[in-house]
Formats: structure tokens, sequence, C-alpha cells
């Protein structure tokens, strides 16, 4: 076996150039969800589907997310197997084609979807999110299909729409369509990471933010007995916001940070003039709450509060959900995919991995909600979603064997 990975490897390292070409490609085709004024990945799913037959891949199984919102109509979903020695379980690794739009322009230093190579670093958008793992992925499985090297167990590489705004149209629309995964099977999500490819995500908290709208009346600012200030009333409950650090206190040690986490953080603008008092305020809450919590005990306390403020102030609050997900169970810190990422990472970075939770917002959660066992893990700087998204060449290269090295250990 591990002359086989000695071979792997080197192929793997002869693969720098195709790297960079490859992320040129993904790079100059911006898949960006409609919610983002986007038409979505056809084309840049397209073009990798065109790319990985010229590679000599097999064809994908495709697994179309209807959405009229889009051009085509469809969110694409592409599955590449390959069949290992033993079939009993799938190996898989999923990355997403989608992007997140690249903000301010002028906090680029070029074209944000024309890639700049500076020695081993590459710069664009998605370069980092989720190009690195999609495009070690695809190394990882050529350099199978260039030595003709059979994997011990089934591989299956995933390239997945939708996951930058939830994953309805992607993995989510595969899990709920399909059954393609199996209770023995590995998943590898190479979405989030750090720079000594040690991080191994396998927990995460429960997710929610809230929008909390208060509503009062206008009135001149001069004359404040005419009216009902709501920025006033929804600023005490703002303030009060931190307070559940004091009472959802559990630490676990497993998280970083280890403490649930309560935020008020966008404010949205009310009066445009000083000299009125505002009847309307919009602000909103994020809150990432450790699993041992329910959201619901989170949230009651909260409208508690609200009420509390609504009879003082004379006020009405109304406070609704825009995004809620409760923890999944986490990955069991000795599982299969656990434990191979581990001897993988020995092997090929000379660390030891370390299991972690993270404050939500990973697809694996919709694995582990399943009961799939998904680990989250890349070598990676977390340069997603800012100005100049890098990543380097090596880490990725690295990357693919770590996959590799799991593809023929099984
Ligand atoms: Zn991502």
């Amino acid at each position: 076996m591990s002359d086989r990975f000695q071979i792997i490897s080197q192929k793997i390292d002869s693969y720098r150039n195709d790297v960079i070409e490859l992320q040129r490609l993904l790079t100059s085709i911006p898949a960006l969800a409609p919610e983002s004024d986007g038409e979505g990945e056809i084309k840049k799913s397209n073009a990798l589907k065109d790319y990985l037959k010229r590679q000599g891949f097999p064809d994908p199984e495709e697994y179309n997310a209807p959405d009229p919102r889009v051009p085509s109509g469809i969110r694409p979903n592409l599955i590449y197997k390959f069949k290992g020695t033993d079939s009993s379980r799938t190996i898989w690794v999923m990355a997403h084609t989608d992007i997140v739009p690249p903000g301010d322009l002028a906090k680029w230093k070029g074209d944000p979807y024309q890639l700049r190579v500076e020695g081993d670093r590459i710069y664009g958008r998605g370069v980092e999110d989720n190009q690195h793992g999609l495009v070690a992925a695809v190394f990882a499985g050529k350099a199978f299909v260039d030595l003709k090297f059979v994997p011990k167990y089934d591989i299956g590489l995933l390239f997945v729409a939708d996951e930058e705004v939830g994953s309805r149209y992607g993995i989510g629309y595969m899990l709920d369509n399909f059954h393609l995964f199996r209770k023995e099977d590995l998943i590898l999500v190479p979405d989030s990471g750090d720079p000594e490819g040690k991080t191994i995500e396998i927990a995460e908290k429960s997710i929610c933010w809230l929008k909390v709208e208060t509503t009062g009346k206008q009135c001149h600012a001069s004359r404040p007995d005419q009216g009902i200030n709501a920025f006033a009333a929804a600023s005490k409950l703002a303030a009060k916001v931190h307070a559940l650090y004091n009472i959802f206190d559990h630490k676990d040690k497993l998280f970083n940070p280890s403490i649930s986490s309560f935020e008020p953080t966008k404010k949205e603008p009310n009066v445009p003039n000083v000299n009125t008092i505002p009847g309307d305020d919009v602000f909103y809450i994020d809150c990432r709450v450790l699993p041992k919590y329910k959201l619901d005990e989170v949230e009651s306390l909260l409208s508690k509060w609200a009420r509390e403020i609504e009879i003082n102030d004379n006020v009405k609050m109304k406070i609704s959900p825009v995004q809620r997900a409760e923890a999944a169970p986490p990955t069991p810190e000795n599982s299969i995919v656990v434990e191979s990422l581990k001897r993988a990472i020995r092997k090929v970075y000379n660390v030891q991995g370390t299991v972690c939770g993270i404050g939500g917002g990973t697809v694996a959660a919709l694995f582990r909600r399943q009961g799939f066992h998904a680990a989250v893990w890349s070598r990676i700087h977390e340069s997603a979603h800012q100005p100049n998204e890098f990543t380097d060449i090596p880490f990725i290269i690295g990357d693919a064997k770590i996959f590799a090295h799991i593809f023929s250990e099984g």
C-alpha cells in the first residue's frame, strides 16, 4: 500500500500546472445564485464536465434541481463514481461550484474572475471557497484515472450547486430526493480548515438569526410627547442580548469559542433626519448555541423580554427567525472518516489532526442530520468571502494527496 501511495503522491506532484489551469478556468466563470442576481452554476458546471471528460473521467451522474429563477431552469449537481475493489462503502468528497459575489471591486487587486498567480499563491473569487477542495478532489481522482489504479472502496466525487445560500438546490435536494448515501460511507467536506491542516470539524452549534421589528409612533423630535420612540425601545432589547451569555453559560471545549454566542448585529436604517423620532425600528440578532441547549429556550427568553418592553414602552415588538437550524448530532470522534483523515494528515503533512466544533453553517450538518458521518477538513488560510480571496497551490496538491491516501487505504 505505501509503495502504491508513493506512486500516487508523485503523480499528484506532477499536476501543478494542471491545478493552475483548472483553477483559472473555474474562476473565469462566475457561478452566483439567483439570490445574488446570478444565473446559477450551469456554465461553470458544464465547463467542469467538459474538462473532466478530456481528463478521461467517467460520465457523471447528473442530479439537476429544477429552479425557474435561473435561465437554464436547473441547478446542476454532478457525481463522479469510481468503482473500488470493495463496494461495501463509498468514500465521498463533496465540493460546491457556487461562489459569493466579489463585493467592493475597489478592494480587489485585479479582476476577481481572472486568476492571479504569485509564486505558490493564487488569487480570485472562489479559488479557496470552494475550488480549493473541488480541484484537490479532481486531482486525487485523476491520479487513479491516469495510473489506472483501482481504489480500495468506491469513490464518489460530488460537485454541487447552491451551498452559499442554503443548499436547497444542492446537497439538500439530493439528500431529500434520492438514496445516494449509506451509513457506512465516509463523507469528506473540504470547505473549512486551517493553514496547518490540523482541524477536523465534526460538530456545529445551532444557529439562529432573529429579526426584531419594533413599532412605535413617528413624530417631530421636538414633541416626543406626541410619539413613541421605536428605536429607543428596541435598544433596550439590543442591550439585553448580552445577558444571554450569563444565562446560557455552558462551555464545551470541542468548540472554539467554547461558549454559546449572542450578538445584536445588523441595524436597518430608520428615519433620514435627526429631528424625527422613529416610529419603526428593525435590528437583528445572531445566536450560535451549543447543542446542549434548544433554540426554543433562547427564543422564549427573548420573547419574554420583548413583552416586558412592549408593556413598559407602549410599542409592538415582533421577533421572527431569518435563519434557524438546530444543531445536528456530531460525527463521532472515533468514526472511520475521522480516523482515516487523521492517518492521512499524519502521513502527508506530518501533523496530528484534532477534532473541533464550529459556530454553525457548513453543509455537513445536512448529512449529520440524516445520520451520515461527515467531516469538514482542508488546509486553507480561510480567506473565503474576502476581497483578494486566495489559496496556496502546495496546499491543493497536499489536500489531493490526503484524499488519495484515504481512497487507496479505505
Ligand atoms: Zn464554501
